[in-house]
Formats: structure tokens, sequence, C-alpha cells
């Protein structure tokens, strides 16, 4: 089942599954055929799909298979959010997390295990970059989750909205990102409307552009600075896409439709970007956009500088915004308990754990002579 040679078919959406199946000679409906028992009834080997052919299930059975990751620790939170670790073929292990909300339950998905960007004040930078996620690994933290949440899968989903909020900066993973999205929205799986599903990016600019054309979900920017000089500290990617830019970008994503927003999201760092004079340009800088604002309380991690604002400050900032015509919420921190608030989703490295073991051991060994 899991030999690696063969299609892993939860890395296709359904254009790609028709394709594969074009490729055997089977008529495209095999595609919505295996979509449906795949994130409808949850069938996890081909034998179970009774309106397939014995030959074809045998065929499947031969070329594809159907690999998710394995959970290895499920832990609820005081506040009923639920944090996922799950381990990939490879032995690391990333983490999801699902927040739910009297109206609606939230599943935070991550894209890459670890991260490149750096920003100073998250917890994932801590850990670099190691590699991308698969199509198959970002959809499977929805299945995954989806299952482990139990209930109808077909008929009550615990899971009514995601954000692409995790581990890693999804745009630099665009095309494995984009096949899950298309999942996640195709009403053969999760039909998940795109208003329920939020993209966060630091701000890729070239690519928003393109996911505007191509899956048109909602979009949140990671702003956190209202001028060059200091983004470039909080958000290093700033210096390759400075705020201008930016900024124009998604005055771009939203504007063709006239009720559409941005939400921009704002870590509330003490003294570094939390005075009146930062709220007042933040929303000069919105005046172009139709915008929500998200203010995060700083969610502090082991070795850190920064302090998050207390809630008299993030109250007056807030009032600001809201003043200025801008819905701006404070994000409530949920889950800080089982380390799954924002910017704590460190996962583990298992690998890199074991290449600095090695490394340990050969200068344990040199030191030996
Ligand atoms: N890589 C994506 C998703 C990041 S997580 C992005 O950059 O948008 C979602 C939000 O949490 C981002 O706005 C991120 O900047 C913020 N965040 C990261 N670390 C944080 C921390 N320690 N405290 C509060 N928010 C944090």
């Amino acid at each position: 089942m899991s030999d690696p040679r063969t299609t892993n078919l939860l890395d296709l959406d359904r254009r790609g599954l028709e394709g594969f199946f074009a490729a055997m000679g089977e008529k495209s409906f095999r595609a919505q055929q295996v979509m449906k028992w795949i994130y409808q009834l949850d069938v996890d080997d081909f034998a179970g799909m009774s309106n397939l052919s014995k030959a074809l299930r045998e065929r499947l059975h031969n070329a594809a298979r159907m690999e998710l990751p394995r959970v290895v620790m499920d832990r609820l939170s005081a506040d009923g959010s639920r944090k996922l670790l799950l381990q990939l073929a490879d032995g690391n292990c990333i983490e999801t997390v699902f927040i739910p909300e009297k109206e609606r339950g939230t599943l935070c998905v991550s894209s890459q295990v670890g991260c490149m960007l750096n920003c100073s004040f998250c917890s994932t930078a801590q850990q670099g970059f190691n590699r991308n996620l698969t199509t198959a690994e970002i959809i499977g933290q929805v299945l995954l989750a989806s299952r482990a949440l139990g209930g109808d899968v077909q008929h009550k989903r615990a899971i009514t909205n995601v954000v692409m909020m995790g581990m890693g900066e999804p745009l630099l993973n665009y095309d494995a990102v984009v096949r899950a999205m298309n999942i996640m929205r195709d009403d053969l799986a999760f039909g998940l409307s795109k208003r329920r599903i939020t993209l966060s990016t630091s701000g890729i600019v070239p690519e928003l552009d393109r996911l505007r054309a191509e899956c048109d979900v909602s979009l949140a920017v990671s702003l956190h600075a209202t001028n060059d000089e200091l983004r470039n500290e909080l958000v290093p990617i700033n210096r390759k896409y400075p705020i201008a830019e930016l900024m124009e970008a998604c005055r771009r994503y939203v504007a063709d439709e006239p009720r559409r927003r941005v939400t921009f999201e704002y870590v509330m760092l003490a003294g570094v970007n939390d005075s009146d004079a930062h709220a007042r340009e933040l929303l000069r800088l919105l005046r172009r956009v139709p915008s929500k604002v998200n203010l995060i309380p700083f969610n502090p991690f082991p070795n850190t500088a920064y302090v998050s604002s207390d809630p008299q400050r993030i109250l007056e900032f807030q009032n600001i915004l809201i003043n200025g015509g801008i819905v701006t919420v404070t994000r409530k921190t949920r889950g800080d308990d089982i380390a799954a608030a924002c910017g704590q989703l460190a996962g583990e490295f298992r690998d890199r754990t074991r290449r600095r073991e090695r490394q340990l051991e050969v200068a344990v060994q040199e030191v030996r002579g």
C-alpha cells in the first residue's frame, strides 16, 4: 500500500485524478467516484470501492495508493481546541489544530515543515526550513482531523472553515497548496466555499495575483508593521516585496468584488509596533484596500525578547482603528496550554534531531580520539 513508486491519489485534485484515470484508459467519472470514496465515505482501501469493477480495483491496487500521515499524538486543550501531531513518511512531524467556536469549527493547517522566512517573532522560524509538504500531506491534515473529530463525515462535518495558518509560508509551496485547496473546495470532497478557506501569507506578491486568478480563496496578510524599516526587521521578506507593492497586490486581490476584504494580521509587540502613531499609520495604509484587521496578542516562546502589548494597549490601538472605520478584532489566544497558539507550532524535526545527534556523536568521537 505505501510503495512510493505508486501514485498517491491524495496528491491529486479532481483534474489530476481525471488525468490519472485517462492515462489508465478509464472514463473520467472514475475520478469522481474515487474522490467520493476517499473524502466523503472515508474508505481507505480500494477493495471497499464497490462501484468499481473488480479488475479496476486490482489495477488501482497495483498502480496507486492512498497514503496519509500517521497521527502520533492527539491533545485536547482546556479551551476545547485540539492539536494533532502527525508523522510523515520521512519521519518529520507536523501539527494541525482544530479550534471550535459557537458557530463554526476552524482547522489550522500547515503547508511546510518549518519555514524559510525567519520572521523575528515566530517560533516556527527558530526551527528553520526542512521541506514543502505534498498535497497529500496538506489535505491529509483535513481528512485526519475530520476523522478524529468524529461525527458523520458525509452530513455533519465538524470542520466548517480552514485557515492555511499553520507552519510554513503557503505561497512558497504554491502548487501543492492550491491543489489541496481545490480538494477542500470540491463538492465531491469537503465542499467548503471559497469564503471559508483563508490563506495567510507574509506577502509573496507575484503569487498573490496568481492565486486570485487560479483559486481565489479568502486572503489574510501578515502585515505586523506600518513602515518598511520596521517590517524589514519583523518580516524580512519585506525587503523583497515592500509594503507599497504588497498593498497594491492586496488591492488587486479584492478589486472586482465589492464586499470582499483582505484581513490584515497584526501581532501586538509591546514598545515595538503598538503605539497610537502606529495605529494611525496603519489607518493611512489601509485607506486604499478594503480591509479588516486582526490584532494578535504576541504568544511568547523560549528565548524571545518580545513581550505582548498589554490588554489595555491593545484595546486603545483597536479603538483608533475602529474609529477610523476599520472592522478590527483581537484574536483570542487559544490552545496555548498545548503549544498550539499562533507562532507556537514548532512541530518536531525528527531528522534534524537525528542529524544533530549524529553531529554530536562525531564530535564526541573526535574528542575521544
Ligand atoms: N506563514 C503564514 C502563516 C503564519 S501563522 C503567514 O506568515 O501569514 C498565522 C499568523 O500568526 C501570522 O500572521 C503570523 O505572523 C502570526 N504569528 C507568528 N508568530 C506569532 C507569535 N509568536 N505570536 C502571535 N502571532 C504570531
